[in-house]
């Protein structure tokens, strides 16, 4: 099994596949700022449940993703994380 193959096995079983989706990423139109920490909060209320949070959320430092909820922390919060084990 390939490292590619091995990277994906863990996405096929986020709890954020499907309807849910919605809830990670900003809308295309314009979000006020209430709107997005209730989307968050719902994200992350999904994460907090979720079996492969831990290399869901290295993944996504990994790949220094700068958009949505990753692993149960947002753009701002894994920029934080980063800066804290520098
Ligand atoms: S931790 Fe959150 S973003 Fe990552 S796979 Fe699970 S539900 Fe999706």
């Amino acid at each position: 099994m390939s490292a590619q193959r091995h990277d994906d096995d863990w996405q096929l079983r986020a709890a954020c596949r499907g309807p849910h989706s919605a809830a990670f990423y900003p809308p295309t139109s314009l979000e006020r700022r209430d709107e997005k920490s209730a989307r968050e909060a719902r994200a992350k209320e999904i994460c907090r449940t979720c079996t492969v949070k831990e290399p869901c959320l290295e993944y996504a430092l990994k790949i220094r993703e700068n958009h949505g909820i990753w692993g149960g922390l947002s753009e701002a919060e894994r920029r934080n994380l980063v800066a804290s084990r520098a």
